[in-house]
């Protein structure tokens, strides 16, 4: 039998306030961890430099994968500059800054990723509180997805998804708790518009950072 190391963990890790927050969470929780992360044909690839700067400051190790074939699978505003971004989620669908099977060939290709090195458990930042309608974040898909996984290889993965049932502001709660409040701030990228810490402050991922990160300090009573 194949030897499982049961105390570590994979994390697939964009760089942004979710996935951040998930690999402190996974360090807290396993022995060792490791971080991959994708380029998927993502316009701004300061999300990839992010993800190494901020994988270098925990000290875990670091891999980045190019996957960059999904985005001329599917067309979706985040990969294609000739699109304009969907501001709102479209009444009835998804906004086009879904991109088709992301999360699918993502988890895919880190379960094998973390097989290969002896890891079952793996981590995620999806959650369906504030997740634009996408369906790939949803709870009933990383399910599925883990069901099929352990078929397809035979294995035992553990998908975690510690921010699958919590909104954005508990998301900073979570950060705040695992001491990493001013790192997730400064160091990353969520931003459509690919800038760091606060970001343009106009798109759909900024509004939603920052709508958390004001309800988080409210709730804190703390005015800045
Ligand atoms: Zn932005």
């Amino acid at each position: 039998m194949r030897n499982v190391n049961k105390e570590n963990a994979l994390v697939v890790f964009s760089g942004g306030q979710d996935s951040t927050t998930c690999l402190f969470w996974a360090k807290k929780m396993f022995k060792e961890v490791e971080a991959l992360t994708f380029v998927y044909g993502q316009k701004h690839i300061q999300e990839v430099e992010a993800a190494r700067h901020i994988a270098e400051i925990a000290g875990v190790k670091w891999d980045v994968m190019d996957v960059s074939f999904i985005s001329k699978l599917g067309r979706n505003s985040l990969t294609d500059s000739s699109m304009e971004m969907d501001q709102e989620q479209p009444v009835g669908g998804v906004p086009n800054t879904f991109v088709p099977g992301r999360n699918l060939f993502f988890l895919s290709i880190a379960a094998v990723y973390a097989r290969e090195r002896g890891i079952n458990h793996m981590v995620t930042g999806v959650g369906e509180t504030d997740f634009s309608g996408y369906p790939d974040c949803r709870d009933a898909f990383i399910k599925s997805l883990n069901v099929t996984l352990n078929l397809a290889m035979d294995e035992q993965f553990v998908i975690h998804t510690p921010l699958m049932w919590i909104d954005k502001a508990k998301t900073w709660a979570m950060a705040d708790e695992l001491g990493v409040l001013d790192l997730v701030r400064k160091e990353t990228l969520t931003c459509y518009n690919g800038i760091k810490g606060d970001g343009c402050g106009h798109c759909p991922a900024c509004k939603l950072r920052r709508e958390g990160l004001e309800k988080y300090l409210k709730e804190l009573g703390v005015r800045n």
